[in-house]
């Protein structure tokens, strides 16, 4: 068994002081192979300690400084981005080759862009032209508490710490239980890129322990979490004492809207798009609206790119979708495509309940198709987080978008069609952070976040430098 028990605090890796032990489960075998610690409160207390000295010096610190410090952490990145991805892949089952890739090179992609976004970000600003003495100057908002989930372990972590640093904060990261081990990794590479002591801290824990005390803590300024929505507002409530900012990035439930002039390979993509990941991303489009021209053979091309999908273990090579993270989640999954069946009635057209023929262990589950779904069944309506699919035809452009809109939340949305001005008008129209049209991704440094119950936030480019600090408006500024 590793041992990853230590917890980075002040520029050493130190022993927690009130720690319980957790296993670290590998999800394809079910077998435990690390163990780490989950802090208490004295930890807490430290790491936020370190990381409130620390702001001291590092609030004051340059931009350039920042910008050299993150190009630092950038080449040991890089240098270190294989390890990160058999990391990812081990501790939450995304399969080797993505997880090299996707998984790991989504730290390194956010690294860079907050670099590129950094260069440009005036922290002193004019007011207006004709107010020559007025100044706005965007401070760091102080000590954050960075709180992540397992599914894109390092996507949320570089998109919490990157712009944490280099707005001039200070910082406190839990990174979540089920996948702690690319957080110590990522640590370690903070470390060998020179962070100073204290600007960025570290330790592991659960929610009801670091995760509550890091909300509730008076000395923290900011929480920065993304995760479930039941979390959030529970993270929310906590937080609301100390009238802390709450930055939050929650749950999805796609639409994806299907017009029958879209492109020929529109359906297949939108399911390999739902179950990338082994449908574990916030962004997933689960919700496959088709216009009823099209629907009855977009079910059949669904269920043939749901019967192409091969289930393997995390650690083979090629392409697959791996296990689900843990046991709760494999419970979860199989307990809502058991819903479908029994509750909603939606029709079965791929996949179903247990595990794929010829696995007995491992949390994996069938790549799942329900076809003539309803908007109000709980499979349409509840974020399931596997791979799983629900079709359901529409008749208008107007009822697609009541449709795509009727949910709880509003995180990204999909849109499918070769009309431009169609795609136009209902880009406009989605109560969704983001709208993803013909498959075509955001460039970079564009904002994730997402609106309703998907959260408050937004990550990356200018708007994640924004999250992280404080307006500050002056008069009277000498210009002399
Ligand atoms: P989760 O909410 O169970 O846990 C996320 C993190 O919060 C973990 O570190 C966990 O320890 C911590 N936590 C749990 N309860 C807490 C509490 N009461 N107080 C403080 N911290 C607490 O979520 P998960 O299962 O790890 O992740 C999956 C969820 O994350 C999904 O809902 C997914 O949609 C969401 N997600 C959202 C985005 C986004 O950017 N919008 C991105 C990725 C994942």
């Amino acid at each position: 068994m590793l041992d990853k028990r230590n917890f980075y605090i002040n520029g050493a890796w130190v022993a927690p002081q009130a720690g319980t032990d957790f296993d670290v489960i590998n999800p394809s075998t079910e077998e435990p192979y690390a163990v780490i610690s989950l802090g208490g409160q004295a930890d807490t207390d430290a790491a936020i300690f370190a990381a409130k000295e620390a702001f001291k010096s590092w609030a004051q610190s340059s931009k350039s400084e920042r910008i050299e410090l993150m190009e630092s952490i950038l080449e040991v990145y890089m240098r270190r981005s294989d390890e990160m991805g058999e990391t990812i892949s081990q501790e939450m089952g995304a399969p080797i080759d993505m997880s090299r890739t996707s998984q790991s090179g989504t730290g390194s992609y956010h690294i860079q862009g907050f670099i590129e976004s950094l260069k440009s970000f005036e922290f002193e600003r004019d007011l207006r032209p004709d107010t020559p003495n007025d100044k706005i100057i965007y401070e760091p908002i102080g000590v954050c508490g960075l709180i992540t989930p397992w599914n894109w372990p390092m996507n949320q972590i570089a998109l919490k710490v990157m712009p944490a640093l280099a707005t001039g904060c200070t910082m406190v990261l839990k990174p979540s239980e089920q996948s702690p081990l690319s957080g110590v990794l990522f640590a370690d590479i903070l470390h060998e890129a020179g962070v100073p002591a204290g600007v960025f801290n570290m330790l592991n824990g659960d929610g009801p322990g670091v995760g509550s005390s890091l909300s509730a803590h008076k000395d923290l300024d900011m929480i920065s979490f993304t995760g479930s929505s039941r979390a959030g507002t529970l993270i929310s409530k906590s937080a609301a004492d100390t009238i802390k900012r709450v930055s939050l990035e929650l749950g999805g439930k796609g639409a994806n809207i299907i017009f029958a002039d879209a492109g020929e390979n529109a359906v297949a993509q939108g399911v390999a798009r739902c179950f990338n990941n082994t449908g574990q991303s916030c962004n997933a489009p689960t919700r496959m609206l088709v216009e009823r021209s099209r629907y009855d053979q977009a079910v059949q091309e669904a269920v043939a790119q749901a019967e192409k999908t091969a289930v393997n273990l995390a650690d083979r090579d090629g392409k697959h979708i791996g296990p689900l993270v843990s046991k709760m989640q494999y419970d979860k999954v199989q307990g809502l495509i058991e819903a479908g069946i029994k509750e909603d009635g939606a029709k079965l057209v791929a996949g179903g309940i247990g595990r794929p023929e010829g696995m007995n262990r491992g949390y994996f589950v069938r790549p799942t198709v329900f076809a003539d779904c309803t908007n109000d069944m709980r499979i349409m309506r509840e974020e399931i987080f596997g791979p799983v699919l629900g079709m359901m035809p529409f008749d208008t452009e107007e009822e697609a978008i009541a449709i795509a809109n009727d949910t709880d939340y509003g995180l990204t949305n999909y849109i499918q069609t070769t009309n431009g001005e169609k795609a136009r008008r209902v880009a406009r129209q989605l109560r969704s952070g983001m709208v993803d049209i013909n498959g075509k991704a955001r460039s970079a440094r564009s904002p994730f976040g997402g609106m309703k119950q998907s959260g408050n936030g937004r990550e990356g480019g200018v708007w994640g430098l924004e999250e992280f600090c404080e307006v500050k408006a002056i008069g009277g500024w000498p210009n002399d």
